[in-house]
């Protein structure tokens, strides 16, 4: 079943049901289509906030974006819709989360786990590039679990369409390249220097370059001060994985496609996504 994307929704066409989270602009319930019986996550974003902190244009370029954006991998927007105060986004629902809860509840992931949802990932930042989509803000908490537990990159908040290098600063502090943290020009790569960090946190419980201050976080990136504990016990090949994402010349990082060939992908991950 799907929701059918040309239609003019209103409210009125969801049954809702239980709230599913707390963003910093809205709410989210879970809710369901009344004719098609169809689940969704439905969004909701008072448009006085929007105005108070002027971000009417960037929700509009995030909306274009994801609705644009059509992955097993990348959360689906079917559509949305407004009334006097609000504006409703019908997003794909992950029935399991965020997959943040998941790290912290297990401490960190098996390596099987882990691949897979590098894989998953890579997959999806590769169609992004194809399509000319930066995230530029992969983090734990932007990537949500769906009922078979596969991984979508959600939150599209601070992506750009761009054929050009950028250099505004944004993203979040642990998972800024280095490039991102001096201000530099940039590109596709910073989706690959993140997943060599999210992969880092995904194995061990925590981001490589954490320290007591933002300052500190930020010398220890550029200085790509890399270090692997001995506990929890990671393999030879996960690190080599992380140490070809974590290259301080961007260039010189492993490409998408020479990910998903890393012989620690090939002997770990599942290829369907499907984590359980
Ligand atoms: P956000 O405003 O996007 O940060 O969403 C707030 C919280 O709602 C998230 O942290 C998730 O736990 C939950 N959430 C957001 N979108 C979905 C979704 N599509 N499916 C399930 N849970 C979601």
């Amino acid at each position: 079943m799907e929701v059918e994307r040309n239609h003019q929704w209103s409210l009125n066409d969801f049954e809702i049901g239980k709230p599913l989270g707390r963003g910093k602009f809205g709410r989210v319930y879970v809710a369901r289509e009344h004719k098609s019986k169809f689940v969704v996550a439905l969004k909701v974003i008072f448009k006085q906030q929007l105005e108070k902190y002027r971000i009417q244009n960037q929700l509009r370029r995030e909306m274009e974006i994801q609705k644009s954006l059509n992955h097993p991998n990348v959360l689906r927007l079917y559509g949305w819709f407004h009334d006097a105060d609000r504006v409703f986004l019908i997003l794909e629902y992950a029935h399991n989360g965020e997959l943040y809860k998941e790290l912290s509840k297990r401490g960190h992931l098996t390596e099987k786990h882990a691949a897979t949802y590098i894989l998953s990932l890579t997959k999806a930042l590769a169609y992004c590039h194809e399509k000319h989509v930066i995230h530029r803000d992969i983090k734990p908490e932007n990537l949500l679990l769906d009922h078979e537990g596969r991984l979508k990159i959600a939150d599209f908040g601070w992506s750009v369409q761009s054929r050009n290098k950028r250099n505004t600063m944004c993203g979040t502090l642990d998972y800024l390249a280095p490039e991102m943290v001096e201000n530099k020009a940039h590109d596709y790569a910073v989706d690959n220097w993140t997943l060599g960090i999210l992969c880092y946190e995904f194995l061990y419980g925590v981001p490589p370059f954490e320290a007591e201050s933002q300052a500190d976080t930020f010398k220890r990136i550029i200085k790509i001060d890399l270090r692997f504990p001995s506990n929890p016990l990671v393999s030879s090949d996960a690190k080599n994985l992380i140490s070809r994402l974590l290259v301080k010349d961007s260039s010189q990082r492993l490409s998408l496609q020479k990910i998903m060939e890393h012989p620690w992908i090939i002997k770990n991950a599942n290829p369907t996504g499907i984590c359980n």
